[in-house]
């Protein structure tokens, strides 16, 4: 269904395929006043390729309004939780786009990139402070990326060690996002999950059971994903290396606590961040993204190639570290986040980085605090960066899934937050407003939230149906996903 007005009668739901008028042009090929060139044999030429027929200035309003129809953190809140979608600085972009930055060669010689190379140096060694972590790849192309070097590094140390063959076992909370387990599974270890306790934090009679000579690393995501904190996380990190095995931190929820807390600092051996989360590169829409891998000095050894490093010389250069797990992909990562990154770290810098941590935790306490009583909340207490919810009572009492409750939000103006994750909180809603909202956006979301609570009870019928007002209503995913329909045919999206 689409909205009512007379622009989206005119313009409808219909592709540029649908819209055409035969001889209408957006351009005008200029006349050929030479010699024409000969043409191909003529049972090769097509009479016509079928492309829309349309004028400049319809196709320049076909592309703005399906510009318009996108929704992005430039056009409202997104509070997809975990993954941070926050307004990212303008600013950012610019430097990033500096032709000496964007320009630079991959494989030209160092002496030719030295501010290119000096500028990731600069990021590697901010990155090894906020985390306490002074071991920095930057060459991890994404958050799953860098967790794989994690654990191919503690691999690799623990053959040096001569543990590898007994060592096949790692642990990973149920809480934990779904790329934890499949890297240590994609590492070749068997994943043992540990339970959540009741206040949100791992059980830690379950870890100190399980912590045995067959345990090669435990990975925790410090704050977890129900934007909790990981209560008595230093004591567990020194059950874990009496033990012998090695403590993996998942940092993609960095925001939650830069520039107040060092992952080194509570003992944990290696880091991935998620610099397009946290570092002003846009989460989401399947873009570049970069997961810096952050060691302790006796795993820097391991880390993946290439390392920026500074010479005796002065020069700066890529370098191979002795015992490298080798290359997570081509060249030196994705130099355009690396240097947002970089702009960020440095336009904010350290007091800047905590006061965006603590906006963060701010913002995400004062969502939690006004939904409070609207939507179960199965972890009750202070949050971090993200609090998660449950449509629990909207299913049980109104027979309104979390499903519903999504789609409904895209009628109330926002994006939906993420659902059904993590999997052990029952119809989950998990919402982030990150440090980058104002004070009235997230009123205005929690109202909206509020709004639906009372909808699922007067009226569930208008849940189930939504969303009403965009371009597209319910899809019937399974559909979608197993017989997509990608090309255009004649008459299929007429009208
Ligand atoms: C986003 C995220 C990841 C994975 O990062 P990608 O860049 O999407 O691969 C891992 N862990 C947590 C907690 C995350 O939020």
């Amino acid at each position: 269904m689409s909205a009512p007005g007379p622009a989206s009668d005119y313009f409808g739901a219909r592709l540029s395929f649908d819209r055409g008028v035969p001889g209408r042009r957006a351009v005008d090929v200029p006349r050929w006043d030479s010699e024409p060139a000969p043409l191909p044999d003529a049972r090769l030429l097509r009479d016509s390729v079928r492309l829309p027929e349309m004028s400049q200035g319809e196709l320049v309003r076909y592309y703005t309004e399906l510009s318009a129809r996108n929704y992005g953190i430039d056009s409202g809140t997104y509070p997809l939780g975990s993954c941070t979608m926050k307004y990212n600085p303008k600013v950012d972009d610019l430097v990033a786009s500096l032709p000496g930055l964007a320009a630079a060669h991959p494989l030209a010689p160092a002496a030719e990139v030295q501010g290119t190379l000096r500028t990731l140096l600069e990021l590697r060694r901010g990155l090894g402070e906020i985390t306490g972590l002074g071991g920095v790849s930057l060459a991890p192309a994404a958050g799953a990326q860098g967790e794989l070097a994690g654990v191919l590094m503690i691999t690799r140390a623990l053959e040096d060690r001569g543990e590898l063959a007994q060592r096949r076992r790692i642990l990973v909370p149920d809480s934990a996002h779904g790329t934890n387990p499949a890297t240590a599974a994609m590492a070749g270890f068997t994943v043992t999950q540990i339970p959540t306790a009741a206040d949100g934090s791992m059980d830690r009679a379950v870890i100190e059971s399980e912590l045995d000579g067959s345990v090669a690393a435990v990975m925790v995501t410090v704050p977890n994903t129900l934007g909790l904190w990981e209560r008595g996380i230093e004591e567990v990190a020194g059950l874990i290396h009496d033990a012998g095995a090695y403590l993996y931190g998942d940092g993609a929820n960095l925001n939650a606590i830069m520039g107040r807390v060092r992952y080194g600092d509570l003992g944990f051996d290696v880091v991935h961040l998620n610099l397009h989360k946290s570092f002003s590169t846009p989460h989401g829409g399947g873009g570049p993204g970069a997961g810096p891998v952050c060691c302790s000095e006796e795993l820097a050894p391991y880390l993946p190639t290439p390392v920026v490093t500074e010479g005796g010389d002065g020069v700066v250069r890529l370098t191979v570290p002795e015992r490298t797990i080798g290359r997570m992909q081509q060249f030196g990562g994705n130099v355009g986040v690396l240097i947002r990154a970089y702009a960020y770290m440095r336009a904010l810098g350290l007091d800047g980085l905590r006061a965006v941590s603590g906006q963060a935790v701010l913002n995400a306490n004062y969502l939690r605090v006004l939904m409070h009583g609207h939507y179960d909340l199965p972890y009750d207490r202070p949050v971090l960066h993200e609090v998660v919810f449950s449509g629990s009572r909207q299913r049980r009492e109104h027979g309104v899934p979390t499903y519903d409750i999504a789609k409904r939000l895209i009628d109330h103006g926002f994006h939906p937050p993420t659902v059904y994750f993590p999997l052990i909180v029952e119809e989950a809603l998990m919402i982030e407003p990150t440090e980058t909202e104002p004070p009235e956006a997230i009123e205005a979301l929690a109202a909206a939230m509020i709004a639906i609570a009372a909808e699922a009870e007067a009226d569930p019928e208008t849940l189930h149906g939504a969303p009403w007002t965009a371009p597209i209503g319910r899809l019937d995913e399974a559909t979608a996903a197993r017989r997509p329909v990608l090309r255009w045919q004649p008459g299929t999206t007429e009208g």
